[in-house]
């Protein structure tokens, strides 16, 4: 079915919340729809969105907003399509799941289900489309470790196509549907590949400390999820790839581990640092994580180190022969936190989020702290920072 509404107010599709609104919201239910619809004689341009979670409206769009929406009953195209065997036993399924379905939705079920895959991913807001689109990542996992292929409607041939994980060219936050098919492809589905074996990543932002804190040492008192046959499960299962049970249990680590309580665990952390976008407009992290040469971090170390103490440690990973600096931790040092500009805020308690903060906040307040932020990093550490939220 295709829905169809002119003068559209976007303000409850915007997880900002700017009050913008577009000529005309085109809503699809059914893909085959698409093949009906004439995209010349729409408004131009025509954009395809989600759940409006990683976008800024700079104002009000004077062309199409094309959703692929979702009925209640399909949340799950065909489940299981496939399972693969290794050694006679089951180990993966394939899932295909509808671009609109809300992937924390996803999340939930593949949880209970007891599939392994997107529980690091939990409570990422938006839909499973755009999920294949930005590669969405969190604590050690990315849509891309566990996309098998994305279906798609080709708007230059209008057909439907599957493409393979391996041709979407997938980068930190990165795909070719960002970049050079931008436009080319409204996702219908993703079939995403989930593990029947467990999978646990448990060594990035807290996670391990959080489910320490969390089982106190005490064997996990969630039930109604299936223990693992330590028969089938591989080296590792408990508590992380290459720990056997016993050391899992001396750690702390609720045991047996499964996805819901990974699942439970991320979304403890998550609620602490990251805005409820219900109660308070945000796109996410604003900035993408630079990444820059050694020499260049040495510089940045010596002048950390000059302003905090001799003892001051910079945050940083590497990656390959260069160094990603944390976006957060700069907007921090240049005391950005909790600043306000109108009605736009650095979130508090995560500098990389600019917040609407007092809900009336424009297109322009949030744009002109983007710009401020932007402006002190480089004069100080000579480090463009290039925003994660994409401006419509
Ligand atoms: C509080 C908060 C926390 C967040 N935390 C994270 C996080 O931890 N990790 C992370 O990676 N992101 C995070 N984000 C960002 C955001 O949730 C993701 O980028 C998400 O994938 C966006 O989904 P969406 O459905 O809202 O897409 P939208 O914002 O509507 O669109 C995003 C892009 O996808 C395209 N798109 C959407 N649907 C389709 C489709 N069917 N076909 C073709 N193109 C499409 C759009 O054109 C656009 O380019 C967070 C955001 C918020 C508000």
């Amino acid at each position: 079915m295709i829905t169809r509404h002119e003068a559209y107010d976007l303000s409850r599709r915007n997880t900002f919340g700017m009050k913008v609104s577009c000529r005309l919201y085109v809503e699809v239910t059914e893909p085959e729809d698409l093949l009906s619809l004439d995209f010349d004689t729409l408004p131009q341009p025509v954009f395809v969105m989600g759940g409006g979670s990683n976008l800024l409206f700079t104002g009000d769009f004077p062309g199409t907003v094309l959703h692929m929406g979702n009925t209640e009953n399909r949340f799950l195209d065909s489940a299981l399509v496939i399972s693969t065997k290794a050694e006679g036993r089951v180990e993966k399924s394939l899932v295909r799941i509808p671009a609109g379905v809300v992937f924390d939705d996803f999340c939930a079920w593949a949880a209970e289900e007891g599939l392994w895959g997107p529980e690091n991913l939990s409570l990422i807001p938006g839909e499973v489309g755009a999920s294949a689109v930005q590669n969405i990542g969190a604590y050690g996992v990315e849509a891309k470790d566990i996309i098998d292929t994305v279906h798609a409607f080709d708007r230059t041939t209008r057909t439907f196509v599957d493409i393979p994980v391996a041709d979407c060219g997938y980068g930190y936050r990165t795909s070719n549907f960002k970049s050079v098919w931008k436009g080319r492809y409204i996702i219908i589905a993703v079939t995403f590949c989930l593990s029947l074996v467990p999978t646990p990543v448990l060594d990035y932002g807290g996670v391990r400390k959080a489910l320490i804190d969390r089982g106190k040492g005490i064997p996990s008192p969630i039930s109604g999820h299936p223990r693992p046959d330590k028969r089938e499960g591989p080296a590792g299962f408990a508590g992380g790839r290459g720990r056997s049970e016993a050391e899992a249990i001396s750690e702390g680590i609720p045991f047996p581990l499964t996805p819901q309580i990974i699942r439970e665990t991320i979304i403890g952390i998550r609620e602490k640092k990251l805005p409820d976008p219900a109660k308070i407009g945000s796109a996410g992290s604003f900035f993408c994580n630079p990444v820059i040469e050694k020499d260049h971090f040495a510089r940045i170390v010596t002048l950390a180190k000059a302003e905090n103490g001799p003892d001051y440690e910079v945050p940083h990973y590497e990656v390959g022969d260069k160094v990603k600096v944390p976006a957060a931790w700069m907007i921090d040092q240049c005391g950005f936190k909790g600043m306000r500009l109108g009605g736009a805020q650095v979130y508090p308690n995560q500098p990389l989020v600019i917040v609407n903060a007092t809900g009336d906040a424009t297109p322009q307040d949030i744009i002109a702290l983007e710009q401020r932020v932007i402006d002190t990093i480089q004069e100080k550490y000579g480090i463009t920072l290039h925003p994660e939220v994409e401006h419509v």
